[in-house]
């Protein structure tokens, strides 16, 4: 059984699937405190279900893609067989993870979607960055930017663990706190080869709009 937080269909706003419809699976609980964390209310509620009861919702919206979010995902330990029973049901499935816990023994048909925890996020210390070693080409790193420190210190981890061709690399900002404009001023000057991206379901909807 897993803890459920929401189960929804919206489309993807971030990351390189972005704009595509998506259903997502929302699991409780998560072992960070992010300082811009926008999903609090996930860190507790939710509803048992089995791995039986989730594909079969999934499969109600009858839609391809698939994105395991949380929360940590991760930190419920039925989670790395939740992702396997959606690929085995033939869905291409994502997973958002915050990057504190192992992603190596993960069903390697899973794009992983792995955050390295900024400075500016108050975790930085979680970060693990092992993972980085089991990314796959087609797997995503996000750094969420709130300050030119954030930025500085993505841009030299990218160099010391040689993201740039490893796996494709996201940059954005922690919505409103910082102006986007300012940090593609900077990923321009410095001709950073990062995907630069904007939450878009926070200019669809109002930004504090659950199930979206
Ligand atoms: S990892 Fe995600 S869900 Fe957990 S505290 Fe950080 S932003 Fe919130």
């Amino acid at each position: 059984m897993l803890k459920v937080n929401e189960i929804y269909f919206s489309i993807q706003g971030e990351s390189g699937y972005a704009g595509l419809p998506c259903v997502f699976i929302r699991l409780t609980y998560c072992n960070l405190r992010c300082t811009y964390c926008d999903t609090e209310y996930a860190f507790y509620d939710g509803k048992e279900m089995s791995l039986d009861e989730i594909t079969a919702r999934v499969k109600e919206y009858n839609c391809n893609l698939v994105q395991v979010t949380g929360g940590e995902p991760l930190f419920q330990e039925e989670c790395p067989g939740l992702l396997t029973r959606l690929c085995d049901a033939g869905f291409k499935v994502l997973l958002e993870t915050g990057g504190s816990l192992p992603v190596k023994d993960l069903d390697n048909r899973v794009i992983v979607i792995m955050d390295l925890k900024t400075p500016s996020s108050g975790m930085v210390r979680k970060n693990m960055y092992e993972n980085i070693d089991y990314l796959k080409d087609e797997d995503e790193v996000k750094f969420v930017i709130g300050s030119r420190e954030d930025y500085d210190w993505s841009r030299d981890i990218i160099s010391r663990y040689n993201l740039t061709g490893k796996c494709k690399i996201l940059f954005s900002v922690v919505f409103g706190k910082m102006d986007p404009r300012t940090l593609v001023e900077w990923i321009l000057e410095d001709k950073l080869d990062v995907r630069f991206q904007l939450q878009m379901h926070k200019f669809i909807w109002s930004p504090e709009t659950k199930g979206v």
